[in-house]
């Protein structure tokens, strides 16, 4: 279950990590109510589950009352990679000296949690694990150690921080992994950018997303501190073009799924869609865009394609196994993954009988095979 950025907030909040002043705005009538009395300038970001806001034009920066109500209007009024915006949130300013990136996520197959961190922060992290991965960093904790002082300081010299920073990257990462992670369930907890200003490190964005198989107290506890059922609601939306060919395909990115396609038609094949999942690739996602697919007549076989630095292969994995086990169509998949926990993944993927590679020239040859029209 995602999380909307507020709602990330909230727990952040809980878990007495300090955030941007925030005001959630619903109607265009509550952003003129709000803008008399912000503190200016303010910035004001659309609520969508997707990510990518930023890019799409879903974050801007009033400078006084008459650009806060145009601009919230006009952000409650866009659709973002598909998703409606649900309300705009109307954020303190923060003054930016550098932007981190700072995630936990936990790594249920090797009983481990991993710290991801990047002194690149701000952007697609996906973007980052493949042009640069030479700045994405992975500091891994066992449960029973917890994070320690010497985490710490590897994490604030790899994001390029003096040592005073230690102490509070400490005090941040702990709160992240005990307040948030332990408390509410959460597989992911992710700060992106997460900012310099002066001596002061403000998550300015929140991803978190919570297990959905979370206990039901820690549910109950979620509906009470975000007043409403997080696994209500998840809306998954992705860029789909149907095309006249007989392989499906699915790539997280354009430019991925565009060399999936293209990989395809030099072993012969004929590519059935263009379907972009976007920069990640949640279990969800993969498994709505997985039953598209499935339904469509003229697919005999699915390709998909999935790379990424922080993609999770065992969630993914469990989304393709469960779109199969929703549809009653059965097709033969072919599925090449590349993140982390890659071996739980194959494992999964193994047991379903989905054929698994981490070459891309493979499984494209597998793919057009299992076809069998070429
Ligand atoms: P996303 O695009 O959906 O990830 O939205 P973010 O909340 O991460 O915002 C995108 C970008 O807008 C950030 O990386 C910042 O560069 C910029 N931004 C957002 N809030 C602030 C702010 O309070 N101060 C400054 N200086 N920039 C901001
Ligand atoms: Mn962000």
């Amino acid at each position: 279950m995602r999380l909307y950025e507020y709602e990330g907030k909230l727990l952040f909040s809980s878990a007495g990590i300090k955030v941007p002043g925030q005001v959630l705005l619903r109607t265009p009538e509550d952003a003129e109510r709000a803008a008399g009395s912000a503190r200016y300038p303010v910035v004001l970001k659309a609520q969508v589950l997707v990510g990518g806001r930023g890019k799409a034009g879903g974050v801007k920066i009033a400078r006084n009352p008459d650009e806060f109500v145009r601009y919230a209007r006009e952000i409650l009024n866009m659709t973002i990679r598909g998703e409606k915006v649900a309300a705009v949130l109307a954020a303190d300013y923060v003054d930016i000296e550098r932007e981190l990136y700072l995630s936990i996520i936990v790594d249920r197959s090797a009983r481990k949690y991993l710290i991801l961190h990047s002194d690149k922060g701000g952007v697609d992290i996906e973007e980052v694990a493949r042009q640069s991965p030479e700045h994405i960093f992975r500091t891994t904790f066992d449960p029973f150690v917890g994070i320690k002082e010497y985490h710490a300081r590897e994490v604030a010299r790899n994001l390029g921080l003096g040592a005073q920073f230690t102490g509070r990257v400490l005090d941040l990462l702990r709160k992240m992994y005990e307040g948030v992670m332990l408390r509410y369930d959460a597989d992911l907890v992710e700060i992106n950018p997460l900012a310099v200003s002066g001596q002061e490190l403000i998550p300015v964005d929140a991803k978190v997303t919570i297990d959905d198989n979370a206990q039901e107290p820690v549910v109950e506890e979620l509906k009470r501190v975000l007043g409403r059922d997080p696994s209500e609601g998840e809306v998954h939306e992705f860029n789909y073009v149907k095309l006249d060919g007989y392989i499906g395909i699915i790539g997280n990115g354009a430019g991925l799924t565009m060399a999936t396609m293209d990989e395809v038609q030099r072993f012969g094949g004929k590519p059935a869609d263009f379907l972009d999942i976007g920069g990640g690739a949640e279990r969800g996602i993969v498994k709505d865009a997985t039953k598209l697919l499935l339904s469509d007549p003229d697919v005999k076989a699915i390709f998909i394609n999935i790379l990424g630095g922080i993609t999770r292969c065992d969630e993914v994995a469990s989304g393709v196994v469960e779109a199969l086990g929703e549809s009653r169509d059965k097709k033969p998949i072919v599925i090449r993954l590349v993140g982390t926990n890659e071996e739980e993944g194959r494992r999964i993927l193994e047991r379903a009988g989905i054929s698994y590679y981490t070459e891309m020239d493979e499984a494209a040859q597998a793919a057009v095979r299992a076809a069998g029209v070429a």
